[in-house]
């Protein structure tokens, strides 16, 4: 029995790449792993869907180059090049990073809109919508409490 679970198990991790190791292990993490390694605000954003007041993020006005990571588990999601002043109250973007950034049906506060998640450990990020300025004609609407920067 011992042997048979520990087939399964290895199975389960050598059958994908070492960043699909990493990707599996941080969507392993518990709620109380979570409460434990993020601040209380950032929990409730990621961890419990949460928005953060319109205009309150300290990227909202944030212009620098680089490339914002997420706050849960650091992988990169999107790039400063893609950003834009949407003037909505919260850090827009016009693409993520290639398959970073994963979308799910939200029909939350009666309305129907698409969430956005952190493909790497599930954390939510805010909503997208087909309104956007740019030749994507997306607006990735994200909380800057979802995100970290790191500076080109
Ligand atoms: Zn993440």
């Amino acid at each position: 029995m011992k042997y048979i679970f520990f087939a399964i198990f290895f199975n389960f991790f050598s059958c994908h790449s070492q960043n699909q190791n990493f990707l599996n292990m941080a969507k392993l993490k518990t709620d109380k792993d979570w409460k434990e390694q993020l601040s209380p605000e950032v929990y409730h954003v990621l961890r419990e869907k949460g928005t953060e007041r319109a205009f309150s993020g300290k990227y909202n006005n944030h212009f620098d180059k680089g490339t914002y990571i997420c706050a849960g588990c650091s992988v990169d999601l999107f790039e400063s090049s893609s950003k834009f002043n949407s003037h909505c109250g919260w850090p827009s973007f016009d693409e993520s990073l290639e398959s970073k950034v994963e979308t799910k049906k939200d029909f939350s506060h009666g309305m129907v809109r698409v969430e956005i998640l952190c493909s790497n450990c599930g954390g939510h990020l805010g909503h997208i919508f087909p309104d956007g300025p740019t030749n994507t004609g997306m607006r990735y609407c994200v909380n800057s409490l979802s995100l970290d920067f790191i500076e080109e």
